[in-house]
This record gives structure tokens, C-alpha cells and sequence, in this order.
């Protein structure tokens, strides 16, 4: 998306040095086929049940080995009763906010995969929803996960409240930003910063991100709103 290469180049940034997650929610596998053939491999999902269907319907309708190389990043509340199926079928969890939730990821991760990469999600200040970590309890989430054998603690997510001011956005994510660089300061090993969405991906990329998660600029508007299945 040149949305993207515009930004990072704008902010004095490397060339490649955000990755873009095509958030595909309420959109049907044959829209995510549409994407991949741009060459597009990551995908955001916020509900599990939904996310596993498009993924059994797209390893048919793509074949095995296109589907493998796709990357599945769920994005959305996770629930212990949906931690088995998440830890089963997804590379990434970028929502976790609480140690138990880890816990159960990294008991259920199966031992012929890869460790699940996790993200913390964070609640600075004002966020849009009610999960994420506080500031003062991010440093001892990540501690915890981190010691969990079959995660692998990659970095922070958050999802400010939306803005329509530049200079508030900025300010919102210099915030996540400064929390992963003291987390970074005391040792933990993170390369990963999401944040960011079709209306403030510049602020973002401006501020640090790593990743964008990019849903309607991508897809159009959201065919419908999904409840949790
Ligand atoms: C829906 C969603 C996005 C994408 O939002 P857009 O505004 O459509 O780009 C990104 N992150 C999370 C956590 C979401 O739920």
C-alpha cells in the first residue's frame, strides 16, 4: 500500500521497516483470495470461530501450500474457551492482556509448531476498548509471558481512541512507544509495535510502529458487524 511507503519515507524511516496486517474481518474468504494474489501473505482476524472457517475454506479454494504460507493474526478479546482453537491455527495473538490467557496459549500451543508469537496489548490511556494491560502492570505481563516455553513475546499492540487530531494521535502512540522502549531498556527482547489503523496509520508510523493493521482502507467498509461466535 503506498499509503505506507509514503509515510515511512515522510518520518525518515528504512524502507520496509513497517509490515502491513490486512485485517479481514466480516470479509469473505474469496475477498482474502482477492488480497493474497496481490501478494499480501499477513491477515488479522478478530473472532476466532470466524477466522477458522475462512482459513479451512481458503486452504480449498487456494490449495495447501498457498494457504501454509498465509500468516493468521488474531486481533480481537481472546477467551479462555477459545484459547485451545487460537493456540491450534494462528502464528500470531496480538490481544493478550492477561496472564492466565498466556498461560493456556503456551500449555495448548502443539508441540509440533512453531512457539505462538504474542504481542501485550496495552491500555495507555483513552483507548477505544476495555482490554489491554496498564502501563504499570505491562512490565510484569511481559515478564510472565516471556518465561512461558511455548510463546514467544514479540512486543506490544494497542488501539488508541480515535482522533481526528494529528497531534493527539501522535501523542497517544509516543506513549505506547515509550513503553515498549523501557521494556526494551530492561531487557526484553521485542521487534514488534502494532499500531496503527486506516484512519492513523501515519501518526503511527510516525511514532515508532512496526506493524499497521489495516482493515477498511484495504477491504472498503465492513460488509457487517459479526457478533462473537
Ligand atoms: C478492525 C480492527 C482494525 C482495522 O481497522 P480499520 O479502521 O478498518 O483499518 C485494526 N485493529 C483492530 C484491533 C481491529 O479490531
Amino acid at each position: 500500500m503506498s499509503r505506507i511507503a509514503v509515510a515511512v519515507a515522510g518520518a525518515g524511516r528504512a524502507p520496509g521497516s513497517v509490515r502491513l496486517l490486512a485485517v479481514s474481518k466480516t470479509h469473505s474468504p474469496a475477498r482474502i483470495a482477492q488480497v493474497e494474489a496481490t501478494g499480501q501473505r499477513a491477515f488479522g482476524e478478530n473472532y476466532v470461530q470466524e477466522a477458522i472457517e475462512k482459513m479451512d475454506a481458503l486452504a480449498n479454494s487456494l490449495g495447501e501450500s498457498r494457504a501454509r504460507a498465509l500468516e493468521w493474526h488474531l486481533i480481537g478479546p481472546v477467551q479462555s474457551n477459545k484459547t485451545r482453537a487460537a493456540a491450534e491455527r494462528f502464528d500470531w495473538v496480538q490481544s493478550v492482556d492477561r496472564e492466565k490467557i498466556a498461560r493456556r496459549l503456551s500449555q495448548q500451543r502443539p508441540p509440533n509448531l512453531a512457539p505462538l508469537n504474542v504481542l501485550i496489548e496495552v491500555n495507555l490511556s483513552g483507548e477505544a476498548s476495555k482490554s489491554g494491560v496498564a502501563a504499570d502492570q505491562a512490565a510484569a505481563l511481559a515478564r510472565a509471558v516471556a518465561g512461558l516455553p511455548r510463546l514467544r513475546l514479540r512486543g506490544l499492540m494497542a488501539i488508541p481512541a480515535p482522533s481526528r487530531d494529528h497531534a493527539v494521535q501522535r501523542a497517544r502512540f509516543r506513549a505506547v512507544r515509550d513503553l515498549f522502549e523501557r521494556l526494551r531498556a530492561q531487557g526484553a527482547e521485542l521487534d514488534t509495535l502494532s499500531m496503527g489503523m486506516s484512519d492513523d496509520m501515519e501518526a503511527a508510523i510516525a511514532e515508532g510502529a512496526t506493524m499497521v493493521r489495516i482493515g477498511s482502507a484495504i477491504f472498503g467498509a465492513r460488509e457487517k458487524v459479526k457478533s462473537a461466535a
